[in-house]
Protein backbone atom coordinates (compact mmCIF):
# COMPACT_ATOMS: atom_id res chain seq x y z
CA UNK A 1 0.00 0.00 0.00
CA UNK A 2 1.27 3.73 -0.93
CA UNK A 3 0.88 5.60 2.39
CA UNK A 4 0.33 9.56 0.63
CA UNK A 5 1.63 12.38 3.67
CA UNK A 6 -1.05 15.03 2.60
CA UNK A 7 1.05 17.88 2.88
CA UNK A 8 2.95 16.66 0.03
CA UNK A 9 0.36 16.72 -2.35
CA UNK A 10 0.66 19.05 -4.82
CA UNK A 11 -3.36 19.68 -6.51
CA UNK A 12 -3.74 21.71 -9.08
CA UNK A 13 -7.37 22.39 -8.06
CA UNK A 14 -10.40 21.82 -5.41
CA UNK A 15 -13.51 20.62 -6.91
CA UNK A 16 -16.54 20.81 -4.95
CA UNK A 17 -20.06 19.59 -5.15
CA UNK A 18 -22.86 20.95 -3.51
CA UNK A 19 -26.06 19.23 -2.60
CA UNK A 20 -24.98 15.86 -2.54
CA UNK A 21 -26.52 14.13 0.24
CA UNK A 22 -30.74 13.33 0.41
CA UNK A 23 -30.44 14.85 3.80
CA UNK A 24 -28.88 18.20 3.70
CA UNK A 25 -31.19 18.68 0.38
CA UNK A 26 -34.38 18.36 2.27
CA UNK A 27 -32.60 20.77 4.83
CA UNK A 28 -32.02 23.40 2.75
CA UNK A 29 -35.31 22.94 1.14
CA UNK A 30 -33.55 22.09 -2.09
CA UNK A 31 -34.91 20.29 -4.82
CA UNK A 32 -32.36 16.91 -5.70
CA UNK A 33 -30.28 17.83 -8.26
CA UNK A 34 -30.67 15.76 -11.40
CA UNK A 35 -26.61 16.77 -12.29
CA UNK A 36 -23.68 17.36 -9.26
CA UNK A 37 -23.73 21.02 -8.34
CA UNK A 38 -20.15 21.98 -8.80
CA UNK A 39 -17.95 24.73 -7.47
CA UNK A 40 -14.16 25.22 -6.83
CA UNK A 41 -12.04 26.18 -4.03
CA UNK A 42 -8.89 28.03 -4.44
CA UNK A 43 -5.52 26.87 -3.61
CA UNK A 44 -4.93 29.19 -0.90
CA UNK A 45 -7.67 28.06 1.26
CA UNK A 46 -5.65 24.27 2.05
CA UNK A 47 -5.24 24.46 5.44
CA UNK A 48 -4.47 20.70 7.49
CA UNK A 49 -5.27 19.14 10.84
CA UNK A 50 -4.65 21.16 13.86
CA UNK A 51 -4.16 24.54 11.84
CA UNK A 52 -6.73 27.22 12.68
CA UNK A 53 -9.85 28.30 10.50
CA UNK A 54 -9.87 32.12 10.26
CA UNK A 55 -13.16 33.72 11.05
CA UNK A 56 -13.14 36.44 8.38
CA UNK A 57 -14.83 39.95 9.39
CA UNK A 58 -16.70 40.22 6.60
CA UNK A 59 -19.24 37.40 7.80
CA UNK A 60 -21.74 36.89 10.51
CA UNK A 61 -23.11 33.71 9.57
CA UNK A 62 -19.22 30.81 9.20
CA UNK A 63 -20.96 27.17 9.04
CA UNK A 64 -18.93 23.92 8.98
CA UNK A 65 -19.42 21.10 6.94
CA UNK A 66 -18.11 17.94 6.73
CA UNK A 67 -17.21 16.40 3.67
CA UNK A 68 -15.33 13.25 2.51
CA UNK A 69 -12.61 14.11 0.04
CA UNK A 70 -11.33 12.52 -2.86
CA UNK A 71 -7.54 12.34 -4.08
CA UNK A 72 -7.05 11.93 -7.49
CA UNK A 73 -4.20 9.07 -8.24
CA UNK A 74 -2.92 10.53 -11.70
CA UNK A 75 -4.24 12.59 -14.69
CA UNK A 76 -7.52 11.64 -16.10
CA UNK A 77 -9.96 12.78 -18.81
CA UNK A 78 -13.33 11.29 -19.81
CA UNK A 79 -13.37 8.27 -16.61
CA UNK A 80 -16.58 6.08 -17.04
CA UNK A 81 -18.09 5.29 -13.40
CA UNK A 82 -16.30 1.88 -13.82
CA UNK A 83 -12.75 3.04 -14.66
CA UNK A 84 -12.62 5.98 -11.59
CA UNK A 85 -11.46 3.41 -9.16
CA UNK A 86 -8.21 3.12 -10.74
CA UNK A 87 -7.91 6.79 -10.91
CA UNK A 88 -8.45 7.28 -7.46
CA UNK A 89 -5.35 7.52 -4.46
CA UNK A 90 -7.48 7.84 -1.64
CA UNK A 91 -9.42 9.88 0.27
CA UNK A 92 -9.56 11.78 3.36
CA UNK A 93 -11.37 14.28 5.14
CA UNK A 94 -12.73 17.67 4.88
CA UNK A 95 -14.68 20.87 5.96
CA UNK A 96 -16.32 23.08 3.35
CA UNK A 97 -16.08 26.28 5.58
CA UNK A 98 -18.71 28.32 4.15
CA UNK A 99 -19.91 31.90 4.86
CA UNK A 100 -23.63 31.13 4.99
CA UNK A 101 -24.63 34.95 4.62
CA UNK A 102 -22.93 35.56 1.94
CA UNK A 103 -23.25 32.51 -0.30
CA UNK A 104 -27.34 34.01 0.34
CA UNK A 105 -26.18 36.60 -1.15
CA UNK A 106 -23.94 36.74 -3.32
CA UNK A 107 -25.97 33.98 -5.87
CA UNK A 108 -22.80 32.29 -6.32
CA UNK A 109 -20.87 30.97 -3.72
CA UNK A 110 -16.75 31.95 -4.74
CA UNK A 111 -16.21 34.38 -2.01
CA UNK A 112 -18.51 31.86 0.54
CA UNK A 113 -16.22 29.24 -0.14
CA UNK A 114 -13.26 30.74 -0.92
CA UNK A 115 -11.67 32.57 2.03
CA UNK A 116 -8.07 31.75 2.51
CA UNK A 117 -8.14 28.56 5.29
CA UNK A 118 -11.90 27.68 4.08
CA UNK A 119 -10.02 24.29 2.98
CA UNK A 120 -9.32 22.18 6.06
CA UNK A 121 -8.53 18.30 4.76
CA UNK A 122 -6.69 15.61 6.24
CA UNK A 123 -5.01 14.29 8.02
CA UNK A 124 -4.25 11.41 5.86
CA UNK A 125 -5.18 10.01 2.95
CA UNK A 126 -6.62 6.47 3.40
CA UNK A 127 -6.84 4.01 0.19
CA UNK A 128 -8.44 0.86 -0.33
CA UNK A 129 -11.72 1.39 1.69
CA UNK A 130 -15.31 0.96 0.07
CA UNK A 131 -16.22 4.75 0.12
CA UNK A 132 -20.11 4.61 -0.50
CA UNK A 133 -20.64 3.25 3.14
CA UNK A 134 -18.49 5.30 5.84
CA UNK A 135 -20.18 7.06 8.78
CA UNK A 136 -19.58 11.27 8.36
CA UNK A 137 -20.03 12.82 11.44
CA UNK A 138 -19.47 16.37 12.45
CA UNK A 139 -18.39 17.39 16.18
CA UNK A 140 -18.41 21.07 17.68
CA UNK A 141 -16.54 21.25 20.99
CA UNK A 142 -17.26 18.02 21.59
CA UNK A 143 -21.08 18.17 20.47
CA UNK A 144 -22.21 15.75 17.98
CA UNK A 145 -23.60 18.17 14.95
CA UNK A 146 -23.87 16.15 11.70
CA UNK A 147 -24.08 12.52 11.84
CA UNK A 148 -24.46 10.64 8.33
CA UNK A 149 -23.52 8.22 5.95
CA UNK A 150 -21.80 8.48 2.26
CA UNK A 151 -24.62 5.63 1.15
CA UNK A 152 -27.09 8.76 1.59
CA UNK A 153 -25.37 10.59 -1.05
CA UNK A 154 -27.01 11.21 -4.46
CA UNK A 155 -24.03 10.87 -6.65
CA UNK A 156 -21.29 8.41 -4.96
CA UNK A 157 -17.82 8.88 -5.82
CA UNK A 158 -17.42 7.08 -8.76
CA UNK A 159 -20.52 8.83 -10.30
CA UNK A 160 -18.83 12.18 -9.32
CA UNK A 161 -15.19 11.33 -10.90
CA UNK A 162 -16.96 10.65 -13.96
CA UNK A 163 -18.82 13.50 -14.15
CA UNK A 164 -15.87 15.93 -13.43
CA UNK A 165 -13.47 14.17 -15.60
CA UNK A 166 -16.51 14.50 -18.38
CA UNK A 167 -15.68 18.62 -18.25
CA UNK A 168 -12.16 19.17 -16.98
CA UNK A 169 -8.93 17.28 -16.99
CA UNK A 170 -8.35 15.89 -13.51
CA UNK A 171 -4.69 15.96 -12.28
CA UNK A 172 -2.46 14.02 -9.99
CA UNK A 173 -3.31 14.74 -6.39
CA UNK A 174 -6.26 17.06 -7.09
CA UNK A 175 -9.37 17.06 -4.43
CA UNK A 176 -12.77 16.66 -4.99
CA UNK A 177 -15.12 17.25 -1.66
CA UNK A 178 -18.14 15.09 -2.39
CA UNK A 179 -20.83 17.25 -0.44
CA UNK A 180 -22.33 17.62 3.31
CA UNK A 181 -25.07 15.94 5.28
CA UNK A 182 -27.39 17.24 6.99
CA UNK A 183 -26.84 18.89 10.21
CA UNK A 184 -24.92 22.17 9.01
CA UNK A 185 -24.61 25.06 11.25
CA UNK A 186 -22.82 28.17 12.71
CA UNK A 187 -19.30 28.07 14.83
CA UNK A 188 -17.70 31.12 16.22
CA UNK A 189 -14.04 32.07 17.66
CA UNK A 190 -12.54 30.00 20.05
CA UNK A 191 -14.13 27.02 18.97
CA UNK A 192 -13.13 23.72 17.70
CA UNK A 193 -14.74 21.82 14.95
CA UNK A 194 -13.51 18.01 14.25
CA UNK A 195 -15.08 16.10 10.73
CA UNK A 196 -14.63 12.54 11.61
CA UNK A 197 -14.95 10.08 8.66
CA UNK A 198 -15.19 6.59 9.63
CA UNK A 199 -11.90 4.26 8.59
CA UNK A 200 -10.40 7.88 7.22
CA UNK A 201 -9.62 9.89 10.31
CA UNK A 202 -10.64 13.16 12.28
CA UNK A 203 -9.53 16.51 11.16
CA UNK A 204 -9.45 19.70 13.75
CA UNK A 205 -9.41 22.79 13.48
CA UNK A 206 -9.45 25.55 16.31
CA UNK A 207 -11.61 29.32 15.33
CA UNK A 208 -9.21 32.34 15.85
MG1 LIG B 1 -20.15 21.57 0.89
Amino acid sequence: MILLIIMKLKPSKIICVGLNYHDHAKEMKMAIPKEPVLFMKPLTALIYDGDSIVYPKQTKELHYEAELAIVIKDRCRSVSKAEAKRHIAGYTCANDVTARDLQKKDGQWTRAKGFDTFCPVGPKVVADIDPTKLDIKCYLNGELKQSSNTSDMIFDVYEIVEFVSSIMTLEKDDLILTGTPSGIGPMQVGDEVVVEVGGVGRLSSKLT
